[in-house]
């Protein structure tokens, strides 16, 4: 029952530094993404926890964000045998800003991401958040993220799993 741990981090954030120190610690194999070069990898954290502080901890799809021991060992199935003199309780325990670097270029992916187009692999409609789709009572501004599952393509009737993302550059 092995589980499948990622961590989405930045080479200068000392959080991330910690939650792989903590699951080195553990012996809690995971995979590394380094975000700051991996733009890929990025995507997928902005994606899965809608934000862009780092580190990111996916447990099995379960994302954790930012350094948080209690909900590591949680997640983890660790006991906690010792309690360790650490009293830095914070919810900070993330790189936010500056600190870390990257995060005005990971605004611009976020802010991207949000804004993003999207195509009926079928007919070729696009959805444009700005437009909405008012005749399906789709609100002007509304994000493709946050159409009902019941939508379908205003032109061919395919469904909203038929939409590809499309990437602007
Ligand atoms: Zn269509």
């Amino acid at each position: 029952m092995a589980q499948q741990v990622k961590v989405y981090s930045t080479p200068n954030c000392p959080w991330c530094k910690r939650t792989k120190k903590f699951l080195d610690e553990n012996n809690i194999p995971y995979q590394g993404f380094d975000v700051a070069s991996d733009s890929a990898a990025r995507d997928e954290m902005v994606s899965s926890s809608k934000q862009l502080s780092v580190p990111v901890v996916d447990i099995d799809g379960d994302i954790l964000v930012g350094f948080d021991e209690e909900r590591l060992r949680q997640k983890l199935n660790l006991l906690q045998e010792e309690i360790k003199v650490e009293t830095n309780k914070a919810p900070a325990n993330r790189c936010t800003s500056g600190m870390c670097g990257q995060v005005d270029e990971m605004k611009q992916v976020l802010a991207a991401l949000r804004a993003s187009k999207y195509k009926c692999a079928v007919c070729g409609y696009v959805y444009d958040p700005d437009l909405g789709d008012p005749d399906s009572g789709i609100k002007p501004g509304t994000l493709f993220d946050d159409i009902p599952d019941d939508w379908v393509c205003p032109v061919c009737g395919s469904a909203k799993r038929e939409f590809d993302r499309i990437e602007e550059v």
